[in-house]
């Protein structure tokens, strides 16, 4: 009798225990995500694991400080900054906005050249040799041998326009995939748009953005990016994001232009058009292109009811906090789960948007 009674009670408890484990599993995963945004976490978690495995291997033989010192030359060296300098000028000269020259977006945007020349580089350096050397691995065949007939100048045109195929596709998922817009949104909180807006991003979106490497990697026996093109590649991405009022006539059918650009980060209207970093063609395929109008140029920048802090809010701009929640801004918690990931319909007029006077 006694052993039929434990006989029973056994299996109730057996039963019972999943359940209750299953409900406290519930309250802590909901403690957690009160807390923090947990997919965002994904995104750190893959890097570290790329960048793991291209560590361990150490970068497939690759010299990682000469990587690095090439990137620096590309990114931030002379000529790039001198193209920057330029463009800086003609931001002044025929501005799409008028405002002071040192706003507080400006300011804001130096901090983010600064991370970009601290952290991004070294990050970037280390994804791009960690993919090349896992697809060198896993998959070789990825890398297409050498064809005799093409002459590298073809080939070099081909990774160009697929890189910038690569990095439009990356910048659509930015846009639609909640998990990557949480990392993308910082680049579209800029309300005083201009030329250092480009290097405006959260370190760890190159994560995503790593991918425009394969067309390189591909095609990497028939021919190797210059590092000039990549020079001009960069100044034309940081140009299409300059406070200038320049359309580029006819060639605005195939070439981003600031004009454009700024469709794309406008504050009233749908942001998942004009992705195109270099070429608008993707954007003309995918019907997502909107060309600019005479209401679209001096159109205000930003997102609508500021989800994430930024340096315009308040009397006086605090830069160092402000950049401290942007870049913890993607594990925030959901606020609203059911919002949309990126901004689809036009937002309206929302007053608390208008940029406070620069101080
Ligand atoms: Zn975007
Ligand atoms: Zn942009």
């Amino acid at each position: 009798m006694m052993q039929r009674t434990i006989g029973v009670a056994a299996p109730t408890q057996n039963i019972a225990k999943p359940g209750a484990d299953r409900a406290a599993d519930r309250t802590v995963w909901s403690k957690v995500s009160s807390r923090v945004y947990l997919p965002a976490v994904l995104v750190p978690a893959l890097g570290l694991l790329l960048v793991g495995a291209g560590w361990a291997n150490r970068w497939g033989g690759v010299d990682f400080a000469g990587s690095l010192t090439s990137l620096r030359l590309v990114t931030i060296g002379p000529l790039a900054a001198a193209l920057i300098g330029l463009f800086l000028v003609l931001e002044r000269v025929r501005p799409a906005q008028v405002r002071p020259l040192v706003a507080r977006g400006h300011r804001h945007d130096v901090l983010f050249v600064a991370i970009n020349a601290v952290v991004v580089l070294p990050l970037v350096t280390a994804l791009t040799l960690s993919l090349a050397d896992v697809v060198r691995r896993v998959a070789p065949w990825v890398i297409l041998p050498r064809f005799g007939v093409i002459p590298r100048w073809v080939a070099i045109i081909v990774i160009l326009v697929a890189m910038d195929a690569c990095n439009w596709m990356v910048h659509l998922a930015n846009h639609r995939v909640r998990m990557l817009w949480r990392f993308h949104e910082l680049h579209h909180s800029q309300e005083d748009m201009n030329v250092l807006t480009v290097f405006r991003t959260h370190p760890l979106i190159h994560v995503s953005y790593v991918l425009a490497v394969v067309p390189a990697l591909v095609l990497l026996a028939n021919g190797e990016l210059p590092a000039l093109l990549l020079v001009i590649y960069g100044g034309a991405v940081a140009f299409a994001h300059s406070n200038t009022n320049l359309a580029f006539g006819p060639l605005g059918r195939v070439f981003v232009s600031p004009n454009y650009h700024r469709i794309h980060h406008r504050v009233d209207g749908p942001q998942d058009v004009n992705l195109g970093f270099v070429l608008s063609i993707w954007d003309q395929i995918s019907h997502r292109a909107v060309f600019p109008t005479p209401e679209t140029i001096r159109a205000d920048t930003g997102l609508p009811q500021r989800p994430l802090r930024v340096e315009q809010q308040g009397s006086r701009a605090q830069h160092l906090t402000v950049l401290a929640a942007q870049l913890l801004g993607p594990f925030r918690p959901l606020k609203d789960p059911a919002a949309l990931v990126s901004v689809r319909e036009p937002a309206g007029s929302l007053p608390d948007n208008s940029p406070a006077e620069p101080c």
